[in-house]
């Protein structure tokens, strides 16, 4: 904990945490090394952890990178937060991210961005970017992020770093400050597949208090990373040859294929037809998601009240207006938009169809096909700033990541290599609907 503590202070410019609990943790720490003595100690003793400000943990600040919860504890914890201070990790602080996980570069975080500690002058990528920066630059273990659309592979690629996203239910999402509740899942960012394996099978399984989450066996993934099987892999042709994705990236990813099938596993290119419809389901169903999940914050219950208010509708507004940034009102509008009278069906009813639709069709590739490769990103860490005046070029590089939200899958994002300027890249493995124990096992092979 002291090396942490220490490493996060001489390395505060990148600005990944927004609150460190040096004394809790240096305590946390005594009791566990006692626990260690007498042989008590959970499977998780000494591991340092660091958690997304999305996530709440009784008594502690959680703000959702918003100024709209400025000054808000929670009033309870997060089952995966849980579980893990249950095995005995040590949680280090709580991390910077988008506001309300609604991004892809921590730009739109009113602490401020994060800087990849690659090149200072890059994104760490976002939603969860303090959580990526701070596994990266070795500030903790491991972190816990939450991925809607890719927000702990995405940061995970340009940091070099591993992302893990769960199945849809396999982690309870009590706890969680939501974004888009049929989207939202909990996953861990580590250096290794072994920690990520290890964290999943101790957050996973049946939580009382999410009904979403399924109450199948959570197998023991760590132990099941050995196998050495020959698999069946399916990739879309445009993801090595589109000139819209960076020639490295391209590049990296196709000699892993070809590596893939020099060693003997089927590496096939199929077709996808309903990918191309992947971004605006994707974006109409959140915004829906969210323009509702976020109408909680009033200005009465939580967080930040305006002092401007003269009656209860200029409360409502006053606070929401001062509290929330531009990219979530941006997507509140939106997600007001298509569910309104007039708009529902020509939009939100038409994404859920269409959401059916990608489903059926990844489903139908996975009967022939053990995973889906694919790069994580189009391009590696873009300059801070860069992408801020065009939100649609920020929705477009999410491409390859929102697929397994969209349809519930588990996908891991893994480093593969780094670009002429030493950028890291990420290559992504998707799975079927619970696969987590072959995905990570097969990512272990890779890494
Ligand atoms: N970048 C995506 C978005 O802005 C994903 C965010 C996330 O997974 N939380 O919505």
């Amino acid at each position: 904990v002291s090396h942490y503590l220490h490493q996060i202070e001489s390395k505060a410019h990148l600005n990944a945490f927004v609150e460190v609990y040096q004394q809790e943790a240096l305590q946390k720490a005594a009791t566990v090394d006692e626990k260690i003595r007498e042989g008590t100690a959970g499977k998780l003793a000494g591991l340092i952890v660091g958690l997304k400000d999305v996530l709440s943990h009784t008594g502690h600040g959680v703000q959702a990178g918003s100024k709209i919860l400025h000054a808000y504890k929670a009033p309870f914890t997060a089952t995966a937060v849980q579980r893990l201070l249950d095995e005995d990790a040590i949680v280090i602080g709580r991390q910077n991210c988008d506001e309300f996980a609604m991004g892809s570069s921590n730009e739109n975080s009113s602490f401020g961005p994060v800087l990849n500690a690659q090149d200072i002058t890059k994104v760490p990528g976002g939603s969860s970017g303090g959580s990526a920066v701070a596994v990266q630059a070795g500030l903790c273990h491991a972190s816990l992020g939450s991925d809607t659309g890719g927000s702990v592979r995405q940061p995970a690629a340009f940091c070099g770093v591993v992302g893990t996203k769960p199945s849809y239910g396999r982690v309870s999402r009590w706890g969680l400050i939501a974004y888009a509740s049929s989207f939202d899942c909990i996953g861990p960012i580590t250096k290794s597949v072994e920690d990520a394996a290890l964290i999943l099978e101790v957050m996973a399984g049946a939580d009382e208090f999410d009904s979403t989450v399924s109450s199948r066996n959570v197998p023991a993934y760590s132990g099941l990373l050995g196998s050495e099987r020959k698999v069946r892999i399916g990739y879309i042709a445009e993801s090595i040859e589109n000139e819209s994705i960076a020639p490295e990236i391209r590049q990296r990813t196709k000699e892993v294929l070809e590596r893939l099938m020099e060693e003997g596993h089927v590496v096939e290119a199929v077709q996808m037809h309903t990918l191309a419809h992947l971004l605006p389901t994707y974006y109409i169903l959140t915004t829906a998601e969210a323009s509702s999940n976020l109408s909680r914050f009033d200005g009465v219950r939580y967080g930040h009240r305006s002092n401007e208010a003269v009656d209860l509708e200029s409360l409502y507004k006053k606070s929401r207006t001062e509290g929330f940034g531009d990219e979530v009102r941006r997507r509140i509008l939106l997600g007001t938009f298509v569910l309104s009278a007039n708009y529902y069906d020509a939009y939100y009813t038409k994404a859920q169809r269409v959401r059916s639709l990608v489903r059926a069709e990844t489903e139908k590739f996975f009967e022939n096909y053990d995973f889906f490769i694919s790069p994580v990103t189009p391009t590696t860490a873009f300059t801070i700033g860069e992408k801020t005046e065009d939100p649609l070029q920020m929705y477009l590089a999410d491409i390859f990541t929102v697929h397994a939200n969209v349809v519930g899958c588990p996908a891991i994002s893994i480093p593969n290599g780094t670009d002429r300027d030493g950028m890291p890249i990420g290559i992504q493995i998707m799975a079927p609907y619970f696969g987590e124990s072959d995905m990570l096992s097969f990512a272990r092979q890779l890494q």
